[in-house]
């Protein structure tokens, strides 16, 4: 069986939260894309982990993480991650961690190059995280970059190359990289990464002929996809689910199931037209109550109600099959919730989900349901609801077309239930 679990919305909807829950049935746990951008918050019985590399499950001591050649990997950052899940006692060896030979290097004069451009664009910037994601997936398309196969073997010849090249670039904002702290920096690193590094996709596939149940683990969501979401306030790489099995090294396979995670409420981190958004004092309360600061950054994230037509959009182009709603019990505090049901788009009103300039000036339509004003944060069952919770679940089921199966009502592990159960 494999099944990707993707975010529907711009990221941040737990799905560090719901691989860590749903590995239990999983045997391989694979991150097809991305890189240490992503902030997963996992919280269950050994405690609180923000993984940005590490698919989320490396928590299950008898799960295999695969980190897959789409992604994009800074030898540190891993070093760094591997060592403080190490320190809280979560045993990580080549058994269950293996890392794509032809995953690309993430290195340290990318995220310079990111930092100098964030910068350079003051107001006008992109809400990057400055950790070198766009210009690593850039060179990789210039066929300018390091794959992990590359540190089996001391060619400083095309490193030299490589740091001559983005030097041209560098220069123009009064910077360069160099070749010698470059080269330490590898071979400082390297150590640590390579027991890890494998042929990936070999092992996928040995496994698929085993009947092994693999899960494909994505970072951010659908609307930061690089050709599908709010480009240019997209990530740089791509987040759908139909990129699974390539990013993954096993672009043959087909995925039985996209289990889409999405939010109760809609939140963005970042720069980027975000229809849904509300201010003031209702946006205050609600990033409050669901504590949204980034876990990458700690950003404040921006927040809004629930978005029908970003949703529904992010769910197509996801091709969910089913969802599991996340963060319901946040919405508990409201006395009406706000939900976002179309778009108003130069005088017109729609449910699709508009692009370009259109997007930029769409205004959020809203309309307010019954709050439910009660604690379900210890519900297991549907049937426990409070009515207008119930009904806010069947509401929106209903908006966006694809089954809720599960529904999260707290971070931890166990804090859900599963629909349709007596
Ligand atoms: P991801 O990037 O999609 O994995 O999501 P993040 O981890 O960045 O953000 C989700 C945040 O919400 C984390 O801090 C989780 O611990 C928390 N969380 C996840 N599910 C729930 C839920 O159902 N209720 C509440 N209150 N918090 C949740
Ligand atoms: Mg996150």
């Amino acid at each position: 069986m494999l099944t990707a679990i993707v975010g529907i919305n711009w990221g941040d909807e737990g799905k560090g939260r719901m691989v860590d829950l749903l590995s239990e049935s999983y045997d391989i746990i694979c991150r097809y894309q991305g890189g240490n951008n992503a902030g997963h918050t996992v919280i269950n019985d050994k405690g609180k982990f923000v993984l940005n590399l590490l698919p989320s499950g490396i928590l299950r001591s008898e799960t295999v993480n695969v980190m897959g050649g789409g992604m994009v990997i800074d030898l540190e950052h891993l070093s760094n991650e591997i060592a403080s899940l190490t320190n809280k006692g979560i045993e990580i060896t080549p058994r269950n961690l293996k890392i794509s030979d032809k995953a690309f290097i993430c290195m340290p004069y990318h995220k310079s190059q990111d930092i100098l451009e964030e910068d350079r664009l003051a107001d006008k910037k992109y809400g990057s995280t400055k950790r070198g994601i766009a210009p690593v997936y850039g060179d990789k398309y210039m066929k300018k970059a390091l794959r992990m196969y590359d540190l089996f073997n001391e060619n400083t010849e095309r490193l030299a190359e490589l740091i001559e090249w983005k030097n041209l670039t560098l220069k123009s904002y009064n910077a360069e990289a160099d070749f010698e702290k470059s080269l330490s920096w590898l071979n400082q690193y390297k150590k640590t990464i390579m027991p890890y590094i494998t042929d990936t996709t070999e092992y996928l596939l040995t496994a698929r002929e085993q009947g092994k149940k693999i899960m494909f683990e994505a970072q951010l969501g659908a609307l930061r996809d690089i050709d599908y979401g709010i480009y240019p306030y997209t990530t740089s790489s791509q987040t759908l689910a139909a990129y699974a099995t390539i990013g993954a090294g096993v672009p043959g396979a087909r995925l039985d199931g996209v289990i889409g995670v999405i939010k109760a409420y809609s939140s963005c981190v970042g720069e980027g037209p975000f229809t849904a958004e509300l201010f003031g004092e209702e946006a205050e309360a609600l990033r409050e109550a669901g504590a949204e600061y980034g876990a990458a950054t700690g950003r404040p994230r921006r927040v809004g109600g629930f978005d029908i037509p970003a949703s529904r959009y992010g769910i197509q182009m996801q091709g969910a099959t089913e969802l599991a709603l996340t963060k319901l019990d946040v919405l508990s505090y409201m006395e009406k919730i706000p939900v976002c049901v179309a778009y108003e788009v130069d005088g017109q009103i729609t449910k699709s989900f508009p692009s370009g300039e259109k997007l930029q000036n769409a205004k959020p339509i809203y309309e307010y349901l019954e709050g439910f004003k009660t604690n379900i944060s210890k519900c297991k069952n549907e049937n426990d609801l409070p009515a207008a919770a119930k009904n806010y679940i069947d509401y929106i089921e209903n908006a966006v077309k694809c089954p809720i199966k599960y529904v999260s009502v707290g971070a931890g592990r166990e804090d859900y239930f599963m629909r349709g159960q007596k």
